[in-house]
């Protein structure tokens, strides 16, 4: 089983590193924060990424035999809002049939997409001791995908995919062997109906509904969410990202961190569950649990996480 915490890139440290590669976990992820200011947080990732600080802290996570990966909403980065003024047609049409560069992007107009591709290639490759596994999610805002003329005859999760598959193609040119993450999330959770993923491509089951709804009831919902994207995904690849140690969640993304008890009853059963549909890499979130948190209430116990995922 692959498994991975992932933190935000604030937080990165040797305690973590250490907390993640003494715990046994294959992989580390960094997710800069998202929301409607994702890109600018996106931004800052790239600018912590040149220091030397941070570099030493990946070769260090490297050493410790941690692979690391980079998961962000990436979308108003990949195509720069500022382009508005001269290209609106790059932009998306609201349901009010105005073009706004308020979100994504349309995914119908060729020129855009080349460009998006071509910022993604350039990404992929800053992205310092990544792993071939990408994760450029579109923005992280429900109703906004395009809604033009073209862009109407597709479902949110079929411009999700059309994305990914033009990304992917680009980045497998420079990166053989590159993968790059369906988001089933937010309205993307049903499979795309009229695109066919691009080889590389793979599921990433990201359940928040599970936690606005409370479990009990999505536990119902959830294998009939779930057995028709496993279908049209490769199964084996597939991952889930889930959210049993998002301290930033249950701290209402705000900081000073609460205090986290996860709940180690719902991640057992989750856990069950997702190995029983298939599932060989099972992730979660684990944000807010950096050093401000150990200050506050010592050290995050993850060994629940890594004990219900052991093979
Ligand atoms: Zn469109």
């Amino acid at each position: 089983m692959k498994t991975s915490l992932i933190i935000h890139p604030e937080e990165l440290s040797r305690a973590w590193i250490d907390r993640a590669a003494n715990a046994g976990i294959s992989v580390l992820g960094i997710h800069p924060k998202g929301g409607r200011r994702a890109p600018v947080y996106v931004r800052e990732m790239m600018e912590m990424m040149k220091t030397r600080e941070f570099r030493e802290l990946i070769d260090y996570a490297h050493a410790r035999g941690l692979a690391v990966e980079y998961e962000l909403h990436a979308a108003s980065y990949l195509l720069p809002r500022e382009l508005f003024t001269e290209e609106r047609d790059f932009f998306r049409m609201n349901e009010q049939g105005e073009r706004t560069p308020d979100l994504n992007f349309c995914v119908s107009d060729e020129k855009a997409m080349r460009v998006f591709a071509e910022n993604a290639v350039k990404l992929a490759g800053e992205l310092y001791g990544s792993s071939k596994n990408f994760y450029f999610w579109l923005d992280d805002v429900k109703d906004s995908a395009c809604c033009c003329e073209k862009c109407r005859e597709l479902s949110p999760s079929d411009q999700q995919l059309l994305a990914v598959n033009a990304i992917l193609r680009e980045i497998k040119k420079r990166v053989p062997g590159a993968r790059m993450a369906y988001l089933a999330y937010a309205d993307s959770m049903a499979p795309p109906e009229k695109v066919k993923a691009e080889e590389g491509v793979f599921l990433e089951y990201a359940p928040m509904e599970k936690y606005k709804e409370g479990a009990e009831a999505l536990a119902e919902k959830e294998e009939a969410m779930l057995l028709p994207l496993l279908a049209f995904f490769c199964k084996r690849d597939a991952k889930v990202l889930e959210y049993w140690y998002d301290n930033s969640m249950f701290s209402g993304w705000e900081k000073p961190p609460k205090r986290f008890e996860p709940n180690v009853a719902q991640m057992a059963r989750d856990v069950h569950f997702y190995r029983e549909k298939g599932f060989e890499y099972i992730s979660s979130f684990a944000c807010f649990l950096g050093e401000d948190y150990e200050k506050l209430y010592g050290e995050a116990d993850i060994s629940p996480f890594a004990e219900c995922v052991k093979e």
